[in-house]
């Protein structure tokens, strides 16, 4: 049985209007940040001319992620900039040509299914392949491990409540994505592969099980309708009753998103980085929620003054969503392969916080079994700390959601990991 609590979902907001594609703006603002680095070396200087898809810098750790850029254009600064988690970033500003030159051109390959392991694993490496469910971890690493690959896990669940950026890929790019799972599945050996997602959005999805017909190995898989029944370690325990402890690998499970499946197909068929990804643009104070394409880089401010803005001036700007996203100052922040979306609401006070009435509500919610109040009290003592292990946490946000006394327990909880990773 999977642990959770079922929301409810926003989605419809979304998809009231139509998926747009937002056009180039004149200045794109590209972060030095990979999976586990916030501040990697760029050897470019202000003035640099760059091709659309350059590569711009590469991690020095043992990811080798690497950054390109998304547009052509010179380098008009490098300089610290508004990051997705509200801190600032070394970026590199780029003003555009609008020409979208390329250095090396290269046309489309008829047949994907026809790659090795080695190329698979090379072209996901060289053009900088990261999970899109918003944690980036750098894909080629997934799949270079060490270990045999049986069954695939494609996670359409989509768990976040506004979010609906999976969503219009399902229902957009189904060859695609079919496509770039059978290339997958050959070239590593897989057996077999479950489409993983819950009843929202298998609705409409009729185009997408047209195509599997010639795709025996492929099954969809209708999962509970809980949060989080998307974190990975749930799906391989409920579609293949694993018993993971850390990673579904250890069962020889891979589990990708269904987005990271649409940007490797990409990467199969053009042989180049991605430089783009759909984010959903949702919440009460945007004046026509969608979805859009955006170039890595876009500004927010830019994507709301080509969908028509917002209702309201004081406002509260969630990345990722109000489950497991982080609150930002200002609309200037830079979109980057790890935003699905963002949720924009009309403000509203803080609730106040009350003392705790030791109903136990988070602790049993929580579904990696933690008891966030303990860690919420003990966030200063490390030796009690380190017994509660709150480096488990998932980050699902369900203990401060079902909190009657509206304590942020999941800020406290992730600022207790901080205190343990930081010891000397
Ligand atoms: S849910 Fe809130 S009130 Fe209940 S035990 Fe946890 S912290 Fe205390
Ligand atoms: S402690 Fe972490 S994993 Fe547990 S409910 Fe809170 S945010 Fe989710």
């Amino acid at each position: 049985m999977i642990r959770g609590t079922k929301l409810t979902n926003n989605k419809n907001i979304s998809l009231r209007n139509k998926f747009i594609e937002i056009k180039d703006v004149d200045y794109i603002y590209i972060p030095l940040v990979t999976y586990k680095n916030k501040n990697v070396k760029c050897d470019l200087k202000v003035g640099d001319y760059l091709y659309k898809n350059q590569l711009i810098a590469t991690s020095n750790d043992k990811y080798e992620s690497k950054i390109f850029s998304s547009v052509s254009g010179t380098i008009k600064d490098i300089k610290p900039c508004l990051y997705i988690d509200n801190t600032m970033v070394n970026t590199v500003i780029i003003e555009n040509d609008y020409l979208d030159k390329e250095k090396i051109k290269k046309g489309a390959k008829k047949n994907i299914s026809k790659y090795t392991k080695e190329d698979i694993l090379k072209l996901m490496k060289d053009n900088g392949v990261v999970g899109m469910s918003g944690n980036i971890f750098p894909t080629h690493y997934k799949y270079g491990m060490d270990l045999k690959i049986n069954k695939l896990i494609v996670n359409a669940v989509e768990d976040e409540i506004y979010i609906t950026s999976d969503f219009t890929n399902l229902n957009d790019k189904p060859s695609e994505i079919l496509e770039a799972i059978d290339a997958l599945m050959s070239a590593f050996n897989i057996e077999e592969c479950y489409i993983a997602l819950k009843s929202f959005n298998k609705v409409g999805i009729d185009d997408f099980i047209n195509y599997m017909g010639t795709y025996p190995n492929i099954h969809i898989e209708e999962v509970p309708d809980k949060y989080p029944v998307g974190y990975e370690r749930n799906l391989a325990n409920y579609i293949y009753n694993a018993k993971i402890k850390k990673y579904p690998m250890e069962k020889s499970i891979m589990v990708n998103n269904i987005s990271t499946i649409y940007e490797i197909y990409r990467v199969l068929k053009y042989e180049k980085p991605v430089c783009g990804r759909i984010v959903t643009i949702s919440g009460n104070a945007v004046k026509n929620p969608t979805n859009v394409y955006i170039k890595y880089g876009t500004l927010l401010s830019d994507v709301l003054k080509e969908i028509g803005g917002l209702k309201y001036d004081d406002i509260n700007i969630i990345i990722n969503g109000p489950m497991m996203g982080t609150t930002v100052s200002s609309l200037d922040v830079m979109l980057t392969p790890k935003v699905t979306g963002v949720v924009i609401q009309k403000n509203v006070k803080d609730k106040k916080e009350y003392e705790c009435i030791n109903c136990g509500k988070c602790v049993n919610v929580c579904p990696v079994r933690l008891s966030p109040i303990q860690i919420k009290k003990y966030k200063n003592q490390k030796n009690i700390l380190k017994k509660l292990n709150p480096n488990k946490c998932i980050g699902c946000g369900l203990c401060s959601y079902i909190c009657p006394s509206n304590i942020k327990l999941r800020d406290d909880v992730l600022s207790a990991c901080e205190v343990l990773n930081n010891e000397d």
